[in-house]
């Protein structure tokens, strides 16, 4: 039996309320004539939360709610931060963990990542945990032990069946806003390894089921032919995100490759 696919946008920290107002209304007027398979999610700076969650939870909607980030801690003096709970409250479905960014910029480690898994989990959100290389790992041929290295410290933490509840996006750090995307086949490569890690340690019916995108400069041009690879169930799509017709293509795309395989 085939999966649908799924297609998270990740607005990063772009948009005003005005602009964000607009492109979600547009990518919602835009998917009305759709009867789609594929799932979409919305994932827009914390404080437009209610903007998605508004729209998501109308009865027609074609689209789920989802936040960039949370706290690692569960409530109280942590000025500045968003918990999980808060996120369960206002009824946000998905929430992206592990970005690169946040790793790069905000020292975000594999323990913290847990963390931050761990309480979306017990709010019964879906965590969406984020593992890649940088370029030089690619080069070296350290690409794989590095991704192994960030699932051992995170999923294989996890309960059998929390790791049900958990999606997994491979983007290579290479190709996060660069322009430059993983090929077909190295994306493939790269999610088939990282489902056998999964089967390794939860079985082969957990491997099945867990969702694992491709993330990295994926556009309307290439969604297709990266979709369309087996192991790939999706893309988390970040700077093609925030323009409504670029994003909608590539819905389409997923939608034709879920068809198809
Ligand atoms: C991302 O930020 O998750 C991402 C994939 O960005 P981009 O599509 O812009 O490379």
């Amino acid at each position: 039996m085939s999966k649908s696919k799924i297609v998270i946008g990740n607005w990063k920290m772009n948009k005003s309320f005005d602009e964000a107002e607009d492109l979600i209304t547009t990518i919602e007027e835009s998917l009305a004539d759709y009867q789609l398979e594929t799932e979409v999610v919305l994932c827009p700076p914390a404080i437009y939360a209610e903007l998605v969650t508004d729209h998501a939870s109308l009865e027609d909607s074609r689209f789920y709610a989802g936040l960039q980030n949370v706290s690692e801690y569960d409530n109280g003096a942590y000025t500045g931060e968003v918990s999980a709970s808060m996120l369960a409250s206002m009824d946000v479905d998905f929430c992206i963990v592990g970005h690169s960014e946040r790793r790069k910029y905000f020292g975000e480690t594999d323990t913290v990542v847990l963390k931050k898994m761990r309480q979306l989990l017990d709010q019964q959100l879906i965590p969406v945990m984020c593992c890649g290389e940088i370029l030089e790992d690619r080069k070296s041929g350290r690409h794989q032990d590095v991704v192994k290295a960030q699932i051992e410290a995170t999923l294989y933490e996890l309960t059998p069946e929390q790791m049900e509840r958990t999606m997994v996006a491979y983007e290579p750090v290479w190709a996060i806003g660069t322009g430059e995307t993983a090929t077909p086949a190295q994306a493939q490569e790269m999610l088939a390894f990282i489902r056998s890690l999964i089967e390794k340690k939860f079985g082969t019916e957990v491997a099945y089921n867990t969702y694992i995108l491709y993330g990295g400069s994926c556009n309307a041009a290439n969604a297709l032919s990266i979709f369309s690879q087996p192991d790939v169930d999706g893309g988390l799509i970040g700077g093609a995100s925030l323009k409504a017709d670029e994003f909608i293509k590539i819905i389409e795309a997923a939608e034709t490759a879920g068809k198809d395989n």
